[in-house]
């Protein structure tokens, strides 16, 4: 049987009642087949980056997995089409969104998927969650480069 990995999962929203999405979609994570949760940060308030509508909550999530990186992507899409998630237009306002961050200390280049998220050292509501639950995720240099941007740790 395949060996478990340490995975980390960024989820936001910003439609609907964010907190409740983003709340029932860590339960969703933790529920997944081949999934033992490990660690939940707080959940963050943040401004619309590159994206419009209200403000977003977001949060990121550890996980143990024997799911590869392609099911466990598959087994997050799922949830944000549960959570009934649209993509109208890219960066659109959204119900629910599940990025995986990190996979191991896996590198990978798929049309589908890449891992490391290349986007995640641009943001700070992904960031400072990474950085609360897994220190030795985030270097101090990359936290300041984004800490011109609006969030707030809300619990
Ligand atoms: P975004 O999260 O960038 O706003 P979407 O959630 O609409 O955009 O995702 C668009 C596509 O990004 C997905 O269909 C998925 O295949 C792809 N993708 C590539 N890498 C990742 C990743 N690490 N996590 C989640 N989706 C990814
Ligand atoms: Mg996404």
């Amino acid at each position: 049987m395949r060996e478990s990995v340490t995975a980390h999962i960024a989820l936001g929203a910003n439609l609907g009642d964010p907190v409740v999405s983003v709340l029932k979609a860590m339960d969703d994570i933790a529920a997944i087949d081949g999934i033992t949760p490990l660690k939940r940060s707080s959940l963050y308030r943040s401004a619309p980056l590159a994206s419009s509508g209200p403000d977003y909550i977001n949060a990121v999530v550890e996980v143990s997995t024997r799911l590869s990186a392609p099911a466990l992507l598959s087994a997050l899409q799922q949830i944000e089409q549960q959570a009934g998630r649209e993509r109208p237009y890219p960066n659109a306002p959204r119900t629910l969104d599940l990025d995986l961050l990190i996979y191991g200390n896996a590198s990978i280049d798929s049309t589908a998927l890449v891992v490391p998220h290349p986007r995640m050292l641009e943001r700070a509501f992904v960031l400072l969650p990474l950085f609360e639950i897994a220190p030795q995720c985030v270097a101090a240099a990359q936290l300041q480069a984004v800490q011109s941007q609006a969030i707030a740790r809300i619990g």
